[in-house]
């Protein structure tokens, strides 16, 4: 049986070795240069790597290399911190997986430092934060990298109802950096049998307000910008602007055509969800990657079938599945994990207990999204019949 330091020595024999000063050259071709993959450890990646690489730690290699460098026939340099690891893992790439041009760095970070080579070190997370946010941190689909991602992010809340209450409060503890929050109303008494953002002891105060607390006594470091406004054409424009991803919890058809148009003319992704007694819907309208809402529904149903016209009743932990479901994918689209809901539309029926997934398609004829979002103009947008007059009709 060989000895460790036997086997290391018989596998460079085997692997192609390349010194530090020639990866370096290879780093200014800038892009057709090799791809460079560091299979460290989490914590060692994260201390300092090599500009420019991606991690893929030697545990993961088999699974995830292909991710990182999907073209076997692709020069791939790998490093650890001396050149041992790295050099197991070329091993492996070139017997077990093809990879035709795979090559070790001889003497891993440690050389590359001594030969006064430049390194990345990634933002850290204040030791506060790394306890927070440490069960994030060890998700692979998240990391740190995901989290620094969700500590950058703008995240929009249409309605701080049943619906925005869960997803407040999930966002503000997953750490999205800021929530922006529209809602024009108080809290009732009738709001609490769902809305969890609130309590009895602010019945009377903004919405804003009262989520605002909630949000803050959950996680202090999240900014909350206060919208108590109702969404209009005159404004609308003006607050959704530099938002990364909008949550749509409005409860009326004119307002979602309105965020619809919007949106698209400034191509922000809107987690959209519906609630009615038993029964939750939810996609994810990204303009110009999958339909928009106006390809699904070109014009409104039956003012009869219109929920938003007068109360409705709804079950109240119906809202908290369909919230903490629209909270998931904005994490999605914050961090690029999975695949959100673009063209798919996910029923919920409570009663019977039952998730049905439908594929949606694009229109291309759709009135909005069929177009540039410049020929998009101020007076198109949530075009809608007279809503007063619209719910009048329904009786
Ligand atoms: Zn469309």
């Amino acid at each position: 049986m060989a000895s460790g330091a036997e086997l290391i020595r018989s596998v460079k024999e085997q692997i192609t070795e390349i010194d530090p000063k020639d990866v370096h050259e290879g780093l200014s071709l800038n892009g057709s240069g090799p791809v460079l993959v560091d299979v460290r450890e989490q914590h060692e990646f994260e201390e300092a790597h090599l500009p420019g690489a991606v991690h893929v730690p030697r545990g993961h290699l088999e699974s995830r290399i292909e991710g990182a460098a999907p073209d076997r026939s692709r020069e791939v340099v790998l490093y650890c911190a001396s050149g041992n690891r790295s050099a197991l893992a070329a091993h492996t790439l070139k017997t077990l997986l093809g990879y035709e041009n795979v090559e070790s760095m001889t003497g891993g970070i440690t050389l590359w430092k001594d030969r006064g080579y430049e390194v990345e070190v990634p933002r850290a997370l204040t030791p506060e934060q790394r306890t927070r946010y440490s069960r994030h941190i060890l998700v692979p689909e998240i990391g740190l990298e995901g989290q620094l991602k969700l500590l950058d992010a703008k995240v929009l809340l249409l309605g701080a109802g049943g619906l925005g209450s869960p997803v407040a409060l999930y966002l503000a503890a997953a750490g999205v950096g800021t929530l922006g929050i529209v809602d024009d109303d108080e809290v009732d008494l009738s709001n609490l049998q769902r809305q969890v953002a609130h309590t009895t002891d602010r019945i009377g105060t903004p919405k804003v307000d009262s989520a605002e607390q909630s949000i803050h006594d959950i996680n202090p470091g999240v900014e909350v910008r206060k919208y108590a406004t109702r969404l209009d054409s005159s404004n609308i424009m003006e607050i959704i602007e530099g938002y990364d991803v909008i949550v749509d919890g409005v409860d009326n058809f004119p307002t979602r055509y309105l965020l619809n148009d919007a949106s698209v003319r400034l191509k922000i992704p809107v987690v959209s969800a519906s609630i009615l007694g038993f029964d939750g819907q939810l996609s994810v309208f990204a303009p110009y990657d999958g339909p928009c809402y106006r390809c699904l529904y070109p014009t409104p149903p039956p003012a009869e079938l219109a929920p938003s016209c007068g109360a409705n009743g709804v079950l109240g932990a119906l809202p908290g599945v369909m919230g903490v479901l629209q909270a998931i994918e904005v994490v999605k689209l914050v961090t690029g994990a999975g695949e959100p809901l673009i063209g798919r539309l996910l029923l919920y029926e409570a009663l019977s207990t039952q998730f049905t997934d439908l594929k949606l398609r694009r229109d291309p004829d759709c009135p909005i999204c069929s177009r540039d979002p410049g020929e998009i103009s101020d007076e198109e947008m949530g075009v809608f019949p007279d809503y007063e007059a619209f719910c009048a009709a329904a009786g």
